[in-house]
């Protein structure tokens, strides 16, 4: 029978497929299509390629100078753009703010055959860095409510251009998906005293079977109720509400266990898109004992459809159970 499961966090109900669920190799990707380290290193048509530079829309490059290893650009197309005004208008439907926001671009590597699961600890640590001092920078304009960091990986994942790369979105405004995520977890603190995030936290550390990876201050682990196969969270062991708080060396623990997850994702699902994103408070809320930042990664390795939309109630054809083994390289959860 299949089987419904909530998540704590989000009150976000799955099915999870159980007899229609298809084993964690079925997931493998086909080897025919082009795998990121097969590519060129270095791509003559591609933007973010070193000799390519657009400098009318670069911000900060690092280090300065010709041999960078990370430059943030500003979004060719922008969907929002910073010099803007912020105006406000509530006129009975019509409800609007100008489209004032930043929309930029982390170029993660100069190399065009790349991805964070194939970097060094040191590389993806830089990157970190970059999302944490431009996310602070951002958020020192007050008309900033909200900052989204994500990063698609993969056509199916959304991305246009294949050399690495994230966003940095700052919004005008708190989005409804964000806010729905701080009342259920305030919710729970009310009803309980505890964050939702450190008891899941601790939980699966208990459990340990959803388990990815884990160091001294953060741990990863197939949701309980993934929406999707292998959806991952990476929660620090430390309660913090922002992810703009985080410290150099929390930073420094982040970097090895976000590789470690990604090349496993790389090397046993054979380079599969994905997105990541990072959930963090907004801006202006304080420091709490409610909300707690995570990074979320999702692989496009199944469709959603019509119930999905309808209902916001997910289907899952695999096993969260079974997925974390093969990440973990249990070699009976691969036959
Ligand atoms: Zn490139
Ligand atoms: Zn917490």
């Amino acid at each position: 029978m299949a089987e419904l499961r909530q998540n704590l966090a989000t009150r976000e109900w799955v099915i999870i497929a159980r007899e229609r669920a298809r084993r964690p190799n079925a997931y493998v990707e086909s080897s025919d299509r082009l795998r990121t380290h097969e590519r060129v290193e270095c791509d003559p048509g591609c933007p973010f390629c070193p000799g390519n530079e657009e400098l009318d829309l670069e911000v900060w490059r690092e280090p300065n100078g010709a041999g960078w290893q990370t430059r943030i650009v500003r979004n060719k197309y922008p969907a929002l753009i910073e010099n803007g005004s912020l105006i406000r208008s509530f006129n009975g439907v019509e409800r609007s703010i100008t489209g004032f926001g930043y929309h930029e671009v982390l170029v993660e590597h100069p190399f065009h055959n790349t991805t964070l699961a194939l970097m060094t600890d040191e590389e993806v640590r830089a990157v970190l860095q970059m999302y944490l001092r431009r996310g602070q920078q951002i958020a020192a304009d007050v008309r900033v409510e909200q900052i989204v960091f994500f990063k698609n990986h993969g056509e199916r994942a959304g991305a246009s251009l294949l050399h690495a790369h994230s966003q940095v979105v700052g919004l005008p405004i708190v989005p409804s998906d964000i806010r729905h995520r701080i009342e259920e977890a305030r919710r729970f603190f009310d009803d309980t005293g505890q964050c939702v995030f450190c008891t899941m936290l601790a939980d699966e550390l208990t459990r340990r079977e959803r388990l990815v990876a884990v160091n001294e201050r953060f741990a990863a682990f197939v949701l309980y109720a993934a929406s999707s196969p292998f959806h991952i969270w990476i929660v620090p062991r430390q309660h913090r509400a922002s992810f703009l708080h985080v410290s150099d060396e929390e930073l420094a623990f982040l970097a090895p266990l976000l590789r470690d997850v990604l090349f496993r994702l790389y090397a046993h699902l054979n380079d599969p898109d994905f997105n990541l994103l990072i959930r963090s408070t907004p801006t202006k809320e304080p420091e709490n004992g409610y909300f707690h930042w995570y990074i979320a990664i999702i692989p496009r390795l199944s469709r959603s459809a019509g119930l999905e939309l309808g209902s916001g109630v997910w289907i899952n054809p695999s096993l969260p159970e079974e997925c974390a083994a093969f990440l973990r390289g249990d070699t009976s959860a691969g036959s």
